[in-house]
């Protein structure tokens, strides 16, 4: 029989059936959490068996049943492939207000069993490629860049590498010590230029770093750093509507469609389904925080 507790729950949540702490579809158990803010963390999720192989940039989706549904969603992973057997998956999430599923793993307790299936995804590097590699995120849209780098690095293959990140406040910006360690020492030929589009938010003083949102950035990052279809190629990742008008800059300045590769984290106008229940000033708050990731 399996075992049913209830979760601590949010206003979406309140009536929904508890989740199932064990079941026969569970094949995995989340491991560890590291939070970087209250909505923003990093879960570890490892497989009972031996870790089925991916290729860095692809997504698995986890879930966990609630009442008799299984609610799940899918994640890039941000851990290098090489060592999902003896880690697991690490994913890079945000906590989406009004949504369905962030709301349950940001509740969901350390040792909980989960389940976990893929890889699925095209997002992956092309092979033997040894152009700047401009790496253009919104949020958590850098996940898949890190198990990129990641991974090259284990292989001692590392890319030479721009890597754009757009966050609301500093606070959101994930992976920072990882990737301006990797800039400093050299350890990976990375450029780490994050900006913020609300700069004069009080909780962004002090910020010195670049401002405006990622897609408004990348032009004069092109310009600055001499990045051009015949040097270098793109990938994308995060905010739809980010990724439309970064498309844009990069078409215009004459890169072919297939030197510009494409990550959506959701339909481009969709909101989170359980936005109707949340009240007007979360849902205002969340549309803005969606149009700025
Ligand atoms: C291939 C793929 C890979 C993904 N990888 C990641 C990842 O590594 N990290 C991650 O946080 N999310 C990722 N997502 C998004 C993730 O699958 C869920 O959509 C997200 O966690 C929201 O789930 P939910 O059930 O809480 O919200 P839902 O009720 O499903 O609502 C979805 C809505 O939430 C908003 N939303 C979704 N994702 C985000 C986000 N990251 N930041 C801000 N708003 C968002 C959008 O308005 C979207 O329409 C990925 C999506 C895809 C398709």
């Amino acid at each position: 029989m399996p075992r049913r507790y209830t979760a601590r729950v949010t206003t979406q949540q309140q009536d929904a059936p508890p989740i199932v702490a064990d079941d026969p579809v569970y094949n995995a158990t989340y491991t560890r959490r590291e939070d970087l803010s209250p909505d923003l963390a990093s879960f570890w999720v490892k497989m009972d068996g031996p870790a089925i192989p991916f290729q860095a940039g692809q997504y698995m989706t986890i879930g966990v049943k609630q009442g008799e549904r299984m609610v799940q969603r899918p994640y890039s992973v941000a851990s290098p492939p090489s060592v999902a057997d003896t880690e697991g998956y690490e994913f890079y999430v945000r906590k989406v207000l009004g949504g369905t599923f962030t709301p349950l793993l940001f509740d969901l307790p350390v040792g909980h069993r989960m389940r976990i299936i893929g890889p699925k995804g095209k997002f992956t590097l092309l092979p033997d490629d040894d152009r700047q590699h401009i790496f253009i995120s919104s949020g958590t849209g850098n996940a898949p860049f890190v198990a990129m780098m990641r991974e090259l690095l284990i292989h001692g293959t590392p890319r030479p590498a721009v890597m754009l990140n757009g966050v609301s406040y500093a606070h959101e910006l994930g992976y920072v010590p990882l990737l301006e360690g990797w800039e400093r020492s050299g350890e990976y030929p990375v450029r780490f230029i994050p900006t913020v589009s609300r700069p004069n938010d009080p909780s962004n003083e002090g910020w010195t770093g670049r401002t405006g949102r990622v897609e408004a950035i990348l032009a004069p990052v092109l310009d600055e750093l001499g990045l051009t279809p015949d040097n270098s190629i793109a990938y994308i990742c995060g905010n739809p509507d980010m990724i439309v008008a970064a498309e844009q800059t990069l078409l215009d300045r004459g890169y072919p469609e297939d030197q510009v590769h494409k990550e959506l984290y959701w339909p481009k106008g969709k909101e989170p389904r359980g936005l109707a229940a949340a009240d007007l000033a979360s849902a205002i708050e969340m549309a803005e925080a969606n149009e700025d990731q």
